[in-house]
């Protein structure tokens, strides 16, 4: 008779944990979810302020899933514009020239979660504990088992860290965290444009960082705009009309007027990777081993990737009869995605670095390299083949 009450445990019902769920479920694991606290309620009648840009490899993932289709509310954009304010450059990247139809879609990030946490919940596989979270982990041989802040205990062959940047479960395992603060804060916030959108996604590379303007399907755009932290909170304290102005100012007036913006947030911004992916009978996924600069939008694509490879790894040691929660099944799966995940980390950083000097030999080689990969189709091709996550593999 089996020793677990369940074969995984997963701490953490954000994006990156509901669909890990969702995966093993859909083949037959035994799953235990935790969250410390409740998720928040999509509403139709109104955007949700964080949106994020998911590439055609996640979007595959969720089809695979069948979580697609109860995403009521998606936003395809068919092309990327790019400009660099101080430098005169620009590149642009066309959906067509991959012969696809779109390059992503905009989705709001709570809609992805309800999409999923019902997913899970109509699975009899996945038993939901919130709030609850692990406090104490003792693993052995064949098991490992939970204290957990409800006063009971569990046993699971693997426990999953999927609890974001600030991981309690990375920290209750000791694992060191390589962690770089950008001093920025990323607003966001939708707002109303004079011209519209059409299903273009934009970023302006400013001398303070990185402004977005990505498509909504209801004609809006959703900004994410990455300043230093003292200029971030200055902008925020700016009244609707300044903010506007701002905003025109920051987009070269591209889309004309900035007409109305809507609730604005901030996030403070930092890359942090951990040391390790996993250890004994435990493994870390998404924000919780790796966060990278929001510029190119690839946080949570990365992180569901993370979600193909772990689910993939553990459903073909169970169909073997290996154990799931052995150190063998566990390194595959770091093998596979830290590589993968310390490339897109320093590619951002690599481009934060270039588009945030202001040194004029940098600024006209970075003018140089705009200007030659929009000339290029294949080297375009390139890019966006990464960006959209068209050579990554997915679930079996
Ligand atoms: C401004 C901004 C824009 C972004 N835009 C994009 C984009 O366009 N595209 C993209 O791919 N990525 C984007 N990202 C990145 C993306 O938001 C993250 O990568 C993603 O949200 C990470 O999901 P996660 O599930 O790993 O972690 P989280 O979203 O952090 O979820 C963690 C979950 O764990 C729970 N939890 C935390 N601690 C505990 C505990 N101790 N016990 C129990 N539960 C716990 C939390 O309640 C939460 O539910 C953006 C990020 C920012 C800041």
């Amino acid at each position: 008779m089996s020793r677990t009450d369940a074969d995984v445990a997963i701490q953490g019902a954000g994006m990156v944990g509901l669909l890990l769920a969702a995966a093993l479920a859909h083949r037959g694991l035994r799953v235990l979810l935790l969250d410390k606290e409740g998720l928040p309620q999509w509403q139709a009648q109104r955007y949700g302020q964080r949106v994020c840009a998911i590439n055609l490899a996640s979007e595959r993932l969720l089809r695979g899933l069948e979580i697609w289709e109860a995403l009521q509310r998606v936003s395809p954009f068919r092309a990327i514009r790019v400009w660099d304010a101080l430098g005169g450059g620009r590149v642009a990247f066309d959906a067509a020239d991959l012969g696809e139809p779109h390059l992503g879609h905009i989705i709001e990030n709570d809609l992805i979660r309800s999409a999923l946490y019902q997913s899970v919940r109509a699975t009899k596989r996945v038993q939901i504990r919130i709030p609850a979270c692990v406090q104490r982990l003792e693993p052995d041989d064949e098991a490992v088992t939970l204290r957990l802040s409800d006063g009971t205990r569990v046993t699971v062959a693997l426990v999953v860290g999927a609890d974001g940047a600030r991981s309690a479960i990375r920290e209750l395992l000791g694992i060191p965290v390589r962690l770089s603060r950008y001093a920025q804060k990323a607003i966001v916030a939708p707002i109303r444009t004079e011209i519209a959108h059409e299903e273009i996604a934009r970023q302006w590379f400013l001398p303070g960082g990185p402004l977005a303007f990505l498509p909504l399907a209801d004609g809006r755009c959703s900004i994410v705009w990455s300043l230093p932290t003292v200029e971030a909170e200055a902008r925020l304290a700016l009244d609707e009309t300044a903010f506007c102005q701002a905003l025109a100012h920051g987009s070269a007036g591209e889309l004309g007027h900035v007409l109305e913006v809507g609730e604005r947030g901030a996030f403070p911004l930092y890359r942090l990777h951990a040391a390790r992916y996993c250890t004994e009978r435990a493994v870390l996924v998404g924000d919780a081993a790796h966060v990278i600069h929001p510029l190119a939008g690839q946080g949570v694509n990365q992180g569901f990737q993370d979600v193909a490879v772990l689910a993939k790894v553990l459903i073909d040691a169970q169909r073997r009869g290996r154990d799931i929660g052995g150190r063998l099944a566990l390194r595959r799966y770091e093998r596979a995605r830290r590589g993968d995940n310390l490339l897109m980390e320093w590619s951002m950083e690599g481009f934060h670095q270039l588009f945030t000097r202001r040194r004029p030999p940098l600024v006209r080689l970075r003018s140089l390299g705009l200007g030659m990969t929009h000339r290029s189709t294949s080297v375009k091709r390139f890019f966006m083949r990464r960006a959209i996550g068209a050579d990554v593999s997915i679930l079996p």
